[in-house]
């Protein structure tokens, strides 16, 4: 991911190396080629102007240091906004609750890879000393229960499933039966059709009433481009989420996603997924994303 990105980003800093100076004709080019390359990578159009707005206002504002040539000054302060764009720094889970079990919401769309994340996310907090219990409330196919019991088993933690097609109760039954055998925070797989549709909004809203979960976070494929962002803004509308988990990122995905959601929706990326693995699984750092981007 990222490598054309990455690979134009060299190409306009390269071309700044030779300068002496910073001025608007230089600043004008490299701002061109920048705002190029940024939608070469799918990231949102407004996203994209406000960057290299951004970024030519501090460039042209700022005294270069004898020590720093213009085209490093330039590098760190594209640095520094890609860091800011993705949301400066790793934002945590919120699972600080008087209330046991903490509840995890897990939303999305069908093969966003949300299964697989309540998965890694349960292996996880139980490296972390929690007792997680993973809620099956996907309750349409059963092909994504009989998965989500497969992936428990897997990273050895308990999953909770009914024979009845009802998501809230499953839900419900869930934090109970957490209760019971003492898990300390439940994590709900809900349920996820191929597009956005009013029957999924409705049952996920609904959940969020009735579950008042600590967390909620909202799983998307980092592979369907600018589909992410659009795709995060009606979610964000209805569930009003806490934060983003992108998956998919060791993927060929041009990384519009990953550049583009936290601007748009203005909630944190927390996690991102980068295989199929149980432990394909990180926290998402925006300093060490930008690093990665800048090579
Ligand atoms: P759900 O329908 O949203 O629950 O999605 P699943 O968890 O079933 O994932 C859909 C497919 O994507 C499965 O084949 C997963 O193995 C795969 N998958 C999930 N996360 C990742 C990831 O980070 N990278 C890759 N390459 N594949 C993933």
């Amino acid at each position: 991911m990222f490598d054309n990105l990455s690979d134009k980003l060299e190409a306009t800093f390269k071309k700044l190396a030779g300068q002496a100076t910073i001025n608007e004709v230089n600043i004008g080019i490299a701002m061109r080629d920048i705002k190029r390359a940024l939608l070469g990578a799918d990231v949102n159009y407004k996203v994209t102007k406000k960057f290299v707005e951004d970024v030519r206002e501090k460039a042209l504002g700022e005294q270069v240091v004898k020590s720093v040539s213009p085209a490093q000054m330039i590098v760190k302060i594209v640095s520094d906004e890609l860091t800011e764009l993705m949301g400066g720094e790793n934002k945590p889970l919120n699972l600080a609750t008087n209330k046991l079990p903490a509840v995890i919401m897990v939303a999305g769309l069908q093969g966003s890879g949300k299964t697989t994340f309540c998965a890694k996310l349960a292996k996880r907090l139980k490296k972390n000393g929690k007792h997680p219990l993973l809620v099956a409330a996907d309750v349409y196919r059963p092909a994504a229960i009989a998965q989500l019991k497969t992936m428990g088993d897997q990273v050895d933690v308990p999953v909770f499933s009914i024979d009845a097609q009802d998501a809230l109760k499953a839900a419900l039954d869930g934090v109970d039966e957490a209760r019971k055998i003492g898990c300390d925070v439940v994590i709900v797989d809900t349920a996820g059709r191929l597009q956005v549709d009013e029957g999924m909004m409705a049952e996920a809203e609904s959940l969020k009433k009735q579950l008042s979960p600590d967390e909620i976070l909202f799983v998307v494929d980092a592979m369907i481009g600018q589909e992410a962002v659009n795709t995060a803004k009606v979610f964000n509308e209805r569930l009003d989420f806490d934060g983003v988990v992108l998956t998919k990122l060791d993927g060929d995905a041009r990384g519009g996603a990953a550049l583009s959601i936290k601007h748009v929706v203005d909630k944190p990326i927390k996690f991102m997924s980068v295989g199929e693995k149980v432990d394909d699984l990180d926290l998402f750092y925006p300093d060490r994303m930008a690093q990665r981007i800048l090579g």
